[in-house]
């Protein structure tokens, strides 16, 4: 079973440093619940479910055994008018949980492919309504929206962009929304609600007229929780609305009970035009993704092409895989089974307590929280953003796996956790937080 006679040479990993993970590699072998298990057989504790992938827990049967008899019944299929049933009982199934209108459904396999689908829609979107002059997009500081050339382009973590040259997206960025003042806030910030206003000031520079759509992950979620101010949200909702720009939730952390409803657009009573989602969707055992968009959105697009050709010329190889949608259909069903989202919501309190009793120790300068999702933020080392990585490292040499983004950890265990799994979780962060020798 554990064979480690392997070179390492040859796997390039993503987002790692690859020469210090040679030196001291950090591998999961086996997950079961909220566990990991290493080569070795060291049991790590899962406090970022995975990558805000795992809700329903490492590991589910029913979710093996749908993808196993799909694979058998119908592997693939291919689309240019093919399609399978599956993906419309997918859709179908999600726009009974989306918010109200937003019902329509485009599939991807990953993040960044639904963020770059959703910019190509809202552009695909003007043009039928015959305003193709709006192609800028305004996205925000310390966003994140995946690495695809429309995401990378979106991006306001600047380390982001920084390696990739000039990108192609025209875009404009507002301010982030945390300042000082909201140090150690569990829950919403009541004052930032007026930063929404950069928006105004965009148009007011660029000419509404030029602008496509502004893209917000409700609660920014990789830079490490950043929670919007109460109206915050509101507030951009009426601005697009004033000037015709599409409203864009990137609800791929949020969405699938991360925040207490189905997806943030609920939870904080704000529903924007298009909204993208993967993670959670498949409980991240299969690589699948979405954007739901408005009713009149598709219609618009539909409805602008006459000839017989693709009104959307656009999709992958592996959109609507039958696979995929197996997974999903099968995760959707747990959430819906288990009582996920209303179990996460009830969950949060305690959760969110653990977190906020570790505001005294040595290594947290601030601490941000929401649902079942929590930013730490780290007291600073010698090199701004080093100390993640070596809080990372300890933790898991404590057993613990928890996200880490530069001075910042992303603490948010799946919704399946039991009081005693995030006590747990707690107590090793408490051990490694409250070190003074990091
Ligand atoms: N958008 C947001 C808000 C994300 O958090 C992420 C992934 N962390 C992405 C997009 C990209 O997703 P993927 O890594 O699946 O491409």
């Amino acid at each position: 079973m554990n064979d480690m006679s392997f070179s390492m040479d040859h796997h390039w990993l993503p987002f790692t440093n690859n020469k210090l993970f040679h030196a001291e590699p950090q591998m999961f072998q086996k997950a079961k619940g909220v566990r990991y298990w290493t080569p070795e057989g060291r049991e790590i504790l899962d406090g970022s479910s995975g990558l805000f992938t795992c809700a329903a827990g490492h590991g589910r049967q029913e979710i093996a055994e749908a993808v196993y008899a799909q694979i058998q019944e119908l592997d693939y299929t291919p689309h240019f008018q093919r399609a399978a049933p599956i993906s419309f009982k997918l859709a179908e199934k999600l726009a009974g949980i989306l918010p109200e209108g937003l019902d329509r459904v485009f599939f991807a396999s990953s993040g960044s492919e639904a963020v770059d689908s959703a910019m190509k829609i809202c552009l695909a979107y003007h043009k039928a309504k015959g305003e193709p002059q709006r192609t800028k997009f305004v996205s925000r500081a310390w966003g994140y929206h995946g690495v695809n050339l429309g995401g990378t382009s979106l991006a306001g973590m600047v380390g982001n962009r920084r390696d990739f040259g000039g990108v192609t997206c025209d875009v404009v960025h507002m301010r982030h929304t945390w300042n000082e003042e909201q140090r150690f806030t569990k829950g919403q910030p009541e004052d930032g609600a007026d930063l929404a206003l950069d928006l105004e000031e965009i148009c007011k520079t660029y000419g509404p007229e030029t602008i496509a759509a502004v893209f917000v992950e409700p609660i920014a979620g990789s830079i490490g929780t950043v929670v919007p101010p109460k109206g915050y949200l509101n507030k951009l909702r009426e601005i697009a609305d004033k000037y015709g720009i599409l409203l864009v939730f990137d609800e791929v952390i949020t969405g699938f009970g991360r925040t207490g409803s189905a997806f943030a657009s609920q939870e904080f009573g704000v529903t924007p035009d298009v909204m993208t989602m993967a993670k959670a969707l498949t409980n991240g055992a299969i690589p699948m993704s979405a954007v739901a968009v408005k009713r009149e959105i598709q219609e618009a697009v539909i409805s602008s092409v006459q000839a017989d050709r693709p009104e959307l010329m656009h999709g992958y190889t592996y959109s609507a895989h039958p696979v995929a949608c197996a997974a999903a259909l099968a995760t959707l069903k747990i959430y819906e089974d288990d009582k996920l989202f209303e179990h996460g919501k009830a969950l949060s309190e305690v959760f969110l307590d653990g977190v906020f009793s570790l505001r005294n120790l040595p290594q947290v300068s601030d601490l941000r929280g929401y649902g079942m999702m929590s930013g730490i933020q780290l007291t600073p080392g010698d090199t701004p953003g080093a100390k993640g990585s070596i809080v990372q490292r300890r933790l898991f040499a404590e057993g613990l796996h928890v996200k880490a983004t530069g001075d910042a950890l992303i603490f948010a265990p799946a919704l399946v956790s039991t009081e005693d799994d995030l006590a747990a979780m707690v107590d090793v962060l408490r051990k490694v937080l409250g070190a003074s020798d990091l």
